[in-house]
């Protein structure tokens, strides 16, 4: 085992090895089965949406969730620049063309007031906005108190990217089920992993079937291989649902977890001039990853110094997600952007977040964290 403390950890043990083994044990080895099916239902149940279909990742369920909503080729579709690729990738899948748009210095969320800035200037140029696509980033909604008239007053439709967010809340109501698609990731990194997995959850009937029969490679239900169009082999495994309904028994137990340690940097940081917890103020976030953003004026250090110290001790830290319109891949793409994602990538630092570091694990970061603060309140000082 090597000594490195990572950022966020897969959760796993007694519990995720038996639903494994009873799954494999009773010959569901396909992209089918009873485990399939249960996870679909326990995971709209958590959601509170009418259905679910599992996919092999949130990638592929951010795809046909767009095509559920009718996006395609000529279209624009509205995209946090703060994001991780996958959001902006999975629109240029149907051929659309992402439009990047800023956030809240705040939460890193979407700034509300720039997307409907950005509906109306592109309706008035005559394009079509296919869909707008909030990301729930590190774990905390998106303001959806604000957003959801302004795109139901111009007829776009929403896509929540909630594949940081299972088990968060928005005013009581779960990450997942704000839009006419939602999308969740279970990747090796997220809240609850299925090793590799992802799910659309909607209450739209219609385009759960349409979502389920594209991955499915589009066969028709005929005792021949048969297809009119062009479908895609996006469905999970029977074997890792099973793993995925194991976790999801653990979610509330891990996300507390994340919030124990999310409060002890909290109070760790509390004290320091010029740093701030991303989203501190959001109490029903799943608080996936903890980020913080530095000042250097006001702390006399940067994100960085930080992040190289802990690096020294064989703890992972991450920069906050590079803003899309600063990728190269997307260096073309039009944007709306006001500096903030970009003084964010600058000044923010992810920090171990994961519900599987042990007390031991748990300490030695703080106590680094808590060494380097000090040398440096020493500094200034001085
Ligand atoms: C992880 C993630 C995805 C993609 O999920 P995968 O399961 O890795 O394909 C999409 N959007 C955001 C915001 C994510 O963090």
């Amino acid at each position: 085992m090597s000594r490195t403390i990572y950022l966020s950890s897969p959760d796993v043990g007694p519990l995720e090895e038996s639903y494994l083994i009873a799954a494999l044990r009773s010959g569901w080895v396909a992209p089918v089965g009873p485990d399939l099916d249960a996870f679909e239902h326990e995971v709209a149940a958590r959601v509170g949406t009418r259905g679910a279909v599992a996919v092999s990742s949130g990638t592929a369920a951010l795809h046909l969730a767009l095509l559920g909503v009718g996006v395609g080729p000529g279209d624009v579709v509205i995209v946090p620049t703060l994001t991780f690729v996958a959001t902006a990738n999975a629109v240029r899948y149907t051929g659309a063309r992402p439009v990047f748009v800023d956030c809240d210095p705040h939460t890193g969320n979407v700034d509300v007031a720039l997307v409907a800035d950005l509906i109306h200037r592109l309706t008035a140029r005559g394009e079509r906005v296919g869909a707008v696509v909030p990301v729930d980033l590190f774990g905390s909604c998106a303001d959806y108190t604000a957003l959801a008239p302004v795109c139901a007053a111009a007829g776009v439709p929403v896509v929540e990217d909630a594949a940081e967010a299972l088990g968060a809340t928005h005013h009581g109501r779960p990450a997942g089920s704000f839009g006419q698609a939602g999308v969740l990731s279970f990747n090796g990194n997220k809240i609850m992993t299925t090793s590799g997995g992802g799910m659309l959850v909607s209450d739209d009937t219609a385009l759960l079937a349409r979502a389920r029969h594209l991955s499915t490679q589009a066969r028709e239900p005929t005792p021949h291989y048969e297809h009119r169009e062009t479908g895609y082999n996006y469905r999970l495994s029977n074997l890792l649902a099973a793993l995925g309904r194991a976790q999801l028994v653990r979610l509330d137990g891990m996300i507390a977890r994340r919030r124990q340690l999310r409060d002890r940097y909290a109070k760790l940081f509390a004290p320091i001039p010029g740093v701030r917890l991303l989203g501190l103020e959001d109490i029903d976030s799943n608080c996936w990853l903890t980020s913080i953003a530095v000042d250097p004026e006001r702390s006399g250090w940067r994100a960085a110094d930080l992040a190289a110290h802990l690096a020294r001790q064989d703890i992972e830290t991450r920069p906050v997600w590079k803003p899309m319109h600063r990728q190269p891949a997307y260096a073309d793409a039009e944007r709306l952007v006001t500096g903030v994602a970009e003084r964010l990538f600058a000044d923010g630092l992810t920090l171990p977040s994961g519900s599987a570091l042990n007390e031991r694990q748990i300490a030695l970061v703080l106590s680094a964290v808590d060494e380097f603060l000090t040398v440096r309140a020493g500094a200034s000082t001085a």
